[in-house]
């Protein structure tokens, strides 16, 4: 298995521009019930995110299934309207985008879906697949395309040869080759990757995990990349968001969140990673109970009842974002004087 690659951190500056701005979004998704279907209560997925990513970075964003990290993936790319909140890609409210106008920024926003058995149309020829969106939105001859797809195929390190085979000849890693090319297809600045590792073999991870961070450098691609698995997003992020029942609770660079993280869920996420250390088997789970549910969310911190330092005033108080430095910023009642 090839080693992962740490990236260095220490990157921001002030030359960097922002590429992606997230303000305030929220996503709550009506209940019906009733002999009328009324609405009976609301399930907020996502409930005031708000972040930016620059251009050239990965951000990370971790949680637990269900604390709705991919509505807010697909909500950056419009792929789903949000119930408030704006998202600015390169100054532009996408929202407040037409149709056509939105069309404009198709091409540079792209996305790398979680199950590569799923993602690719199994009656499509690779050819078709990686090569459909450039046949819609490049004037090109089908020789141009051919070669055009042939090189990205080489890219993400896929041979030429099988462009005439269909997805169920493939192996997972292979199929997910093919659903990064076509991502890649027209040359986007901004990805998302959502849990595209998750449905693979470990000794493929690997593979695609490396591709991913390589292919960012040469492109200079600013990703969102999100998993619930914190050790990948530590390889390949500079900065990582910590999600929990629809809230980031904290934010920051990686390299920090790794070893000064300030909330105690994301304490708890860490502690949870795998260990070679003999002692730290014996150590008790470090978070106990399920997610609560986003329909019925626990008073004050969401986080209450399963956090092992919760206070009083955590119950009825819901905690404010605080700013511990530059750039780390933090969900929690611990922090605020
Ligand atoms: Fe724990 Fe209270 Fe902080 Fe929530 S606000 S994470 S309950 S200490």
């Amino acid at each position: 298995m090839e080693p992962l690659i740490r990236r260095p951190v220490g990157y921001m500056n002030d030359l960097m521009k922002k590429l992606l701005t997230v303000k305030s979004l929220k996503k709550y998704f009506p209940i019906y019930g009733g002999l009328l279907s009324r609405v009976m209560g609301q399930v907020k997925a996502v409930d005031d995110v708000s972040f930016d990513i620059y251009e050239g970075e990965i951000l990370g964003l971790v949680g637990e299934s269900g604390c709705g990290k991919t509505t807010v993936g697909r909500m950056t790319l419009r792929l789903m309207e949000p119930t408030s909140g704006n998202v600015y890609f390169e100054g532009e409210d996408i929202f407040a985008l037409k149709r056509k106008e939105l069309a404009k920024f198709r091409p540079k926003m792209q996305i790398i879906f979680q199950d590569p058995y799923s993602s690719l149309n199994p009656r499509f020829t690779v050819e078709r697949i990686i090569g459909e969106a450039i046949s819609v939105h490049l004037n090109i001859t089908g020789k141009q395309l051919r070669e055009k797809v042939e090189s990205l195929m080489e890219k993400v390190g896929l041979s030429p040869l099988y462009i005439n085979r269909y997805p169920h000849e493939f192996s997972g890693g292979q199929r997910q080759r093919i659903g990064i090319a076509r991502a890649l297809s027209l040359g986007p600045s901004y990805i998302i990757c959502d849990e595209p590792v998750s449905a693979l073999d470990v000794s493929i991870q690997a593979q695609i995990i490396n591709l991913l961070q390589s292919l960012q450098e040469q492109e200079n691609l600013s990703m969102l990349f999100i998993s619930h698995d914190l050790s990948v997003v530590k390889h390949l992020s500079q900065r990582t968001a910590v999600m929990y029942l629809g809230k980031i609770v904290e934010l920051a660079r990686t390299d920090r969140l790794s070893n000064n993280s300030a909330h105690p869920y994301t304490q708890a996420l860490l502690a949870s990673q795998p260990s070679l250390d003999p002692k730290s088997r014996d150590r008790p789970p470090p978070l106990t109970g399920d997610v609560p549910t986003p329909l019925n969310p626990p008073s004050g911190c969401h986080f209450h009842p399963r956090c092992p330092k919760v206070m009083e005033r955590c119950k009825n108080e819901i905690p404010r974002p605080i700013q511990l430095e530059e750039g780390h910023q933090v969900l929690c009642h611990l922090y605020d004087e």
